[in-house]
């Protein structure tokens, strides 16, 4: 596995795989791998000859006092999980090879961003929907690979590659999740003991929304309320958001007649997890 982190060196080796026929399948992160991670690379191999992960925490999609800077990267135990998926190459730029001085240029991608994570961290996805559209021009991906954990994020590219006709599949691939349910996530590294037991909330309470879907509940207000109540009920969890929209539109959904997101974002101490689930009128599951 080879490891850039110039534009020119990934654009050549990327030459070198298209003109050995290969299909280019890709992974953005920004790195401290976990399993999460690492099923988007599986998925990504299964599908394509060469597989491109890029490792950058890209500073556009972070706010005023948000954790840019104790984000936690670790390079080399990256490198060793990517290795171990078939990863062909991981490309780790510096923050001026992607904003090199006088860089003004920016994605805005309307309307979907309006809400949900878009609304609580103004800004975000207009850095994500940029530094995205510029990996797509650096890797030139056939297929590229993002998690359901960020159900957002996932909206804002697929929109975004429709909208400006950009030559990329996008595959949603499942949230991974610890074994006690909780979310996997480079930020999980931030809770001590008591808040990693807290944070279970989040997972437990769209366990339980699914459940009351399931019992016949219909009424998006009465389940966004049980769920208001049961993170309000643990002490160190404190919300952001919690709400249901219709999916993938995002419109207001009063009832879960049609596919619904359930997402949420909670502080538990300092760290902002974020969590969804899609209720389904029909789901057994
Ligand atoms: P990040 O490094 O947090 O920006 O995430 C990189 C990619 O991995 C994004 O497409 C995320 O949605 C995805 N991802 C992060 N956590 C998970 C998870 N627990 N399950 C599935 N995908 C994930």
């Amino acid at each position: 596995m080879f490891i850039y982190h110039t534009i020119a060196e990934i654009r050549e080796f990327v030459r070198q795989a298209r003109d050995k026929g290969s299909s280019i399948g890709f992974v953005p992160t920004m790195g401290y791998l976990h399993e999460g991670h690492l099923e988007l690379m599986r998925r990504a191999k299964e599908q394509c000859g060469c597989v491109i992960v890029s490792i950058f925490v890209n500073p556009t999609q972070f706010g005023p006092g948000e954790d840019l800077e104790r984000y936690p990267r670790d390079l080399e135990r990256d490198a060793r999980l990517a290795e171990g998926t078939g990863v062909d190459a991981i490309f780790n730029p510096g923050v001026e090879e992607i904003y090199p001085p006088g860089y003004c240029t920016y994605v805005d991608v309307e309307r979907i961003t309006e809400r949900l994570c878009g609304f609580s961290r103004p800004g975000h996805f207009r850095g994500v929907a940029t530094v995205v559209t510029k990996l797509f021009n650096i890797v030139k991906p056939d297929q590229a690979f993002f998690g359901q954990k960020d159900a957002q994020q996932v909206l804002v590219i697929q929109r975004m590659a429709a909208d400006l006709n950009l030559e990329v599949g996008v595959v949603t691939v499942p949230t991974v999740r610890e074994q006690d349910g909780l979310a996997m996530s480079s930020r999980n590294v931030y809770l001590d003991a008591a808040q990693r037991q807290a944070a279970l909330v989040l997972s437990r309470s769209l366990k339980m929304a699914a459940d009351e879907v399931r019992a016949g509940e219909r009424s998006a207000a009465e389940i966004r309320q049980l769920v208001i109540e049961m993170i309000k009920a643990e002490p160190l969890a404190d919300i952001d958001y919690v709400e249901i929209y219709s999916h993938p539109e995002l419109e207001p959904a009063e009832l879960i007649e049609a596919p619904a997101l359930l997402a949420m974002a909670v502080k538990i101490g300092q760290t902002r997890l974020i969590d969804n689930i899609i209720l389904r009128k029909g789901d057994t599951s």
